[in-house]
């Protein structure tokens, strides 16, 4: 094939000791993750991930667009790979190059040369390829402090690689590197946004979601698992734990004081998610709360909720403004499924004057009579598992 994908590492490179378990952990996520696209050799060199199709029925454009979604990647390119001599070199971009540098107003050529073996440094390489463009592209400009256009020239172990400008990949660390969490995932903008962003610094992420049928419907559960599959394109496959929550729902309406009742719930909801995590190896819990957004969001409330948990709870949304959330939401594709108006658990039941400045022992108080317990051995049990992948049939 003469196209292959070059993948620069991001933070990895400055990971010392742990590198070589993190570029690990990266071929591995990029081999899967090519799997769906057909044959593709997937291998790492100074610090550069090689994705090389392997014969002509590969889905190139898709394997192309599917890297853009791998954690671990400052930016990539798709390159014309070539013998490591001028001309060559030259001729590949002709080839390669030709069409998009004949529609710049003007262009430079930046060499690397990481084979030191090779009898010319980057700076005569750029010259040279540069005059020899220069002439058969009269009427591009030669700028080499603000070019229009770049044409790149790597001169490395295996090959030379040239390419144009480079896009920018998905950033953060491997998915894996970072353990596993549990996200607390419902039906809104934040808590996809949420999942995203800890996966991002390299955790494996599973969800959990709780419903309320009949008071939530089977849409808001397919809501739920359909943005669940959009988090998967960047996180990889992911399970989502179903847990009905009516019966504890019910509870706290006939037995607890209104005031309390989003705070008991989410106190139920923090608990079980804790439960599950712990069963299936997830040393932390994710939410999307966001300080100050509801009631059940201020420092006070959050000690409340958290308190019936021992493992930490990531609060990636914690200090962003709305608007910043939804720009990132936009950004992974979960918005337009977030704004479908199906309801949640947590706006059944809600009450009309929530405590805002809730102290532990007014809740332990406001549910002394639930037998908590029962409660959540019984949701445990109601524990359906359902596993998401990207290419999964879209659910809305
Ligand atoms: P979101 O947009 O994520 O729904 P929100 O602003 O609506 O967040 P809340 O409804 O207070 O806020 O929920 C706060 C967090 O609690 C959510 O981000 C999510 O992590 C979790 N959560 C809420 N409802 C559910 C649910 N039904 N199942 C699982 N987790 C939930
Ligand atoms: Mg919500």
């Amino acid at each position: 094939m003469n196209e292959i994908f070059l993948m620069k590492l991001g933070e990895i490179v400055l990971k010392g000791a742990n590198k070589r378990q993190f570029e690990n952990k990266l071929r591995q996520n990029v081999r899967r993750r090519m799997k769906p696209y057909g044959n593709f050799d997937v291998y790492i060199m100074q610090s550069t991930v090689y994705v090389q199709p392997m014969d002509e029925d590969a889905d190139v454009e898709g394997a192309w667009e599917a890297c853009h979604s791998i954690f671990g990647v400052v930016s990539l390119c798709r390159c014309r790979p070539c013998e490591k001599n001028l001309d060559s070199i030259y001729n590949a971009i002709e080839e390669y190059l030709g069409d998009d540098l004949d529609c710049a107003k003007s262009f430079k050529v930046e060499s690397k040369r990481s084979d030191k073996a090779f009898p010319m440094t980057s700076i005569a390489i750029s010259q040279e390829i540069g005059g020899r463009l220069a002439e058969s592209h009269p009427h591009v400009e030669v700028d080499v402090h603000h070019p229009d256009y770049v044409v790149y020239v790597e001169v490395r172990d295996l090959a030379a690689y040239v390419h144009g400008p480079a896009e920018p990949g998905a950033g953060g660390l491997p998915t894996g590197v970072g353990g596993r969490a549990m996200c607390l995932l419902s039906g809104g903008i934040d808590s996809p946004v949420a999942a995203y962003m800890m996966a991002k610094r390299g955790m494996e992420i599973e969800c959990v979601h709780f419903f309320s049928y009949p008071y939530t419907s089977q849409l808001a559960k397919d809501k739920v698992l359909e943005l669940a599959r959009l988090v998967t394109r960047y996180a990889g496959r992911m399970t989502v734990n179903i847990v009905s929550f009516t019966q504890i729902q019910e509870a706290i309406r006939d037995n607890c004081p209104e005031e309390f009742f989003t705070l008991i719930m989410r106190r139920f909801m923090m608990e079980i998610s804790q439960r599950i995590a712990k069963g299936d190896g997830c040393g932390a819990l994710i939410t999307g709360e966001n300080l100050g957004q509801v009631a059940s969001q201020t420092m006070e409330a959050m000690t409340v909720t958290g308190a019936v948990v021992d493992i930490p709870i990531f609060m990636p949304l914690v200090g962003m403004d709305k608007e910043e959330i939804v720009t990132i939401a936009r950004k992974i594709g979960t918005l337009d499924t977030s704004i479908l108006p199906y309801e949640d658990c947590c706006t059944v039941f809600t009450p009309k004057h929530p405590k805002t400045k809730p102290t532990l022992g007014q809740v332990l108080h406001a549910e002394r009579n639930l037998d908590r317990e029962a409660l959540i051995a019984q949701a445990l049990e109601s524990v359906e598992k359902i596993t998401v992948k990207y290419h999964d049939e879209p659910l809305l």
